[in-house]
């Protein structure tokens, strides 16, 4: 085996167990849990950008293709909403689980368990409270009007994580906060999930050639998450998931053709969405074509 090889098998797996493992290890030894997610989040930004420039999937995706503008606005306003709603849901459904759990007299989450254990469970949960909005904005056509705005990039990159229209933001948004809030996970918890999301996102878009091997099974990201971006809709409404693909075996939606690197062609087949970020914010409340 070639050692571009042993890199490219080797990157994703390493840089998850040492990025994740670190921070459960830093949070398990007393370091504030935003901090470590903050330096974590930073480092895999660093680290995946890097990697973009040494080892493109696709050397052309790493030119502008007069989208870096544009998706550069989304980067505030994706953090920005996200910083606002998730705690407003939070504090309010905080309340409900802890009436709830002295109602059922049981504490709902095992904050108990070991640190990684309790952060393994929540991905499982957020994952199941991501994998059905996921879904339904690519099959309810009302939906749908938000999340092309994702979908429409001929070319992805570590900046596609936070292309998405302030609308999409707010309605995953609000069903992402509710189930750990409600459960009453730690911010120990809740900064590890942030982390993983940080981590994972930026390698689903990446333009890195990296390989998974079995983890095609485990992780939506890379060749995995190119199929969901395939410009062929059949291809395209499947691998929902937005860090694993557990929901995705279990629906039945994991999608992947193992005699081609992946699709021919990206984005929305004939669409009108325009290049400005601004005129991208009206996009979902106009007439469609096909309405
Ligand atoms: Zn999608
Ligand atoms: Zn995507």
């Amino acid at each position: 085996m070639k050692a571009l090889d042993v890199i490219s098998w080797s990157i994703f797996p390493v840089t998850v167990a040492a990025v994740l493992l670190g921070a459960v290890w830093a949070i398990d030894a007393g370091h504030a849990p935003s901090l470590v997610a903050g330096i974590g989040t930073l480092t895999s930004l660093v680290l995946v950008v890097t990697l973009e420039r040494l080892l493109p999937y696709r050397k052309e995706w790493n030119q502008g293709q007069g989208d870096l503008r544009t998706d550069l606005l989304y980067l505030p306003s994706y953090f920005g909403i996200n910083a606002l709603v998730q705690p407003l849901v939070a504090a309010g459904v905080v309340v409900g689980g802890a009436m709830l759990s002295n109602a059922l007299g049981i504490g709902l989450w095992p904050s108990e368990w070991p640190l990684l254990a309790q952060f393994l469970l929540a991905c499982l949960v957020v994952e199941f409270f991501d994998y059905w909005p996921h879904r339904w904005l690519h099959e309810v056509p009302f939906l749908w009007r938000f999340h092309a705005i994702h979908h429409n990039p001929k070319r992805l990159y570590w900046l596609n994580a936070t292309r998405a229209h302030f609308g999409e933001v707010v309605f995953r948004g609000v069903i992402n906060a509710v189930p750990l809030a409600l459960a009453g996970a730690s911010a120990e918890v809740l900064a590890l999930v942030g982390l993983a999301n940080s981590l994972i996102g930026l390698f689903q878009h990446a333009n890195i050639n990296f390989k998974l091997g079995p983890l095609t099974w485990v992780f939506s990201v890379g060749e995995m998450h190119r199929w969901h971006h395939s410009q062929d809709v059949s291809e395209a409404n499947h691998n929902y998931g937005s860090n694993f693909l557990f929901w995705d075996v279990v629906f039945g939606t994991r999608f992947r053709d193992a005699t081609r690197s992946g699709p021919e062609r990206l984005g929305i087949k004939n669409d009108s969405i325009p290049a400005s970020w601004w005129s991208q914010l009206s996009v979902p409340f106009k007439t469609q074509k096909n309405d």
